[in-house]
């Protein structure tokens, strides 16, 4: 069985039983069988269908939001925000999808020459729980608008938001079998991988699972996208305008209560402006609301587990003994953990240089360009950074010197269906969203057709 707990109050929601080796054989041989049909499925009715599930989503928007809520914790306001961005998604591609898969024609000696976009079957989705809607979303929303079926393995803490995922996307009028939840444990996923019918994954989560999903994708020889942790740094120059700033990165670190792979981990502020800066910030981040996820005031709400929220205080305790300091918050009470600004932060401690899932943003300050730089690629992620000055020639300057997957300048870093979305180095391989995403999961056909005179 796995069980949904709430993080605010320790309820036990919902149990679900673990479907078994032949539940999961049974439910690959229906994705199979599907997309046998669904490949050949006009985009007109995949368009009609796509929509269908944008309404869905929409009308039945409160309900979705609550059941992302009571299993993890996120608050109420910030749940249907998610469920509207996944509802964006699929219009985007319902109206995208058939201009992004057109053939691309390519002169050369023949008669005719391009490459076509063909489908591959199944592709395995692994989730995490902290958009648990969204992360599957802009996964099945160009997966099967391109022709492929999905099956998902979704974290053990949010069964409840998985099944209805599944339900949603049936009750859309798509054919049983284009999307499945598979209820197992992760040590399963393996033989999921393995099996013969599904022909690619991708895995959305942290390094460990990515490591060991991708090792195993590769003995197969099957395509995988990893999309995987972060801790993108804020970077404040002194030409920057602090008022919006400081409001963009307090929302950059404390959305999803922090749990989020591209918020922005490390606050980096020019010297010229540190204190004028952290002044205004603790004054803003003070101000955030903690309480109960349900309520529609409420901003910061629980971490998904108690046991993230432990973790999370032993990389502070961690770093506070290599001098770091704490300005604000610090405590954890349970699942909560007060929104935290820590300075004085060695670059060695846990704080700058792993991942923090958590409300809590460790700050530094910097005095050259070049020290900005160097302070941003030395973290083993690369996910994305966000920059922040009315220079837009320094900007445009600093870009290309980022090892990133995104820069944002005077903006936090955001997921959109019409840019991609991926990262570098511990951060991932491949992308998502935009006409970029939809085509991982595709055989680039190369066509070659000659005429004998
Ligand atoms: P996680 O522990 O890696 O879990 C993610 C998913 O992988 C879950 O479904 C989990 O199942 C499964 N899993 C765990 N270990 C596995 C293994 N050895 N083999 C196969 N599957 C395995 O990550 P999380 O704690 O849920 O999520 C937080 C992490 O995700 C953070 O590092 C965050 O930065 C990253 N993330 C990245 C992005 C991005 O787009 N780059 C977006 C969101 C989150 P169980 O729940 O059953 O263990």
């Amino acid at each position: 069985m796995l069980t949904s707990i709430n993080p605010y109050n320790g309820e036990k929601i919902e149990k679900f039983k673990v479907h078994s080796k032949s539940d999961v054989t049974k439910k690959l041989k229906k994705a199979d069988k599907t997309f046998q049909d669904w490949k050949h499925v006009s985009f007109d009715r995949k368009k009609e269908l796509m929509l269908n599930l944008a309404d869905e989503l929409k009308t039945n928007k409160k309900d979705y939001a609550t059941a992302i809520t009571k299993e993890m914790g996120k608050p109420i306001t910030q749940a249907i925000a998610e469920i509207e961005k996944c509802a964006w998604v699929c219009e985007y591609y319902a109206e995208n999808a058939q201009d992004q898969l057109q053939k691309d024609h390519i002169e050369t000696d023949a008669e005719e020459s391009y490459v076509r976009y063909d489908p591959l079957g199944v592709i395995l989705a692994v989730m995490p729980w902290n958009y648990p809607f969204w992360q599957v979303f802009r996964f099945i929303a160009p997966a099967i608008m391109a022709g492929n079926v999905g099956v998902l393995k979704h974290a053990s803490n949010v069964m409840r938001c998985a099944e209805n995922i599944e339900q949603a996307i049936l009750n859309a009028g798509f054919p049983e079998g284009c999307f499945q939840n598979l209820i197992i444990s992760s040590k399963k996923v393996e033989q999921v991988i393995r099996d013969k019918r599904v022909k690619a994954v991708t895995l959305t989560g942290s390094k460990p699972a990515g490591s060991s999903v991708a090792s195993i994708a590769g003995e197969e020889i099957k395509k995988s996208v990893l999309e995987l942790g972060g801790s993108n740094a804020l970077v404040v120059f002194e030409d920057a305008n602090i008022t919006e700033t400081v409001k963009t990165c307090v929302q950059a670190r404390f959305q999803n209560t922090g749990q989020s792979c591209i918020a922005g981990k490390r606050l980096i502020v020019q010297e010229s402006i540190y204190e004028q800066f952290l002044e205004e910030f603790i004054t803003q981040v003070r101000e955030l609301k903690s309480g109960d996820p349900m309520d529609e005031d409420t901003y910061i709400g629980v971490l998904a587990r108690e046991d993230l929220a432990i973790e999370l205080e032993e990389q502070l305790e961690k770093s506070k003994k290599k001098g770091a300091k704490v300005v604000l918050g610090g405590k954890r009470n349970k699942a909560y953990f007060e929104p935290t600004i820590v300075i004085n932060v060695d670059k060695k401690s846990p704080i700058f240089k792993e991942e923090t899932f958590g409300p809590l943003i460790a700050v530094t300050s910097f005095n050259s360009d070049m020290e900005a730089i160097d302070l941003v690629n030395r973290s083993v992620f690369g996910l994305g950074v966000s920059i922040f000055t009315e220079d837009y020639e320094r900007a445009k300057a600093l870009i290309p010197q980022f090892e990133d997957g995104a820069v944002f300048v005077n903006d936090l870093v955001k997921s959109d269906p019409r840019l991609p979305f991926g990262g570098t180095k511990e951060s991932g391989y491949g992308r998502e969203l935009s006409s970029h995403g939809i085509k991982e999961f595709l055989n680039r056909k190369t066509v070659y057709i000659n005429k004998y005179e």
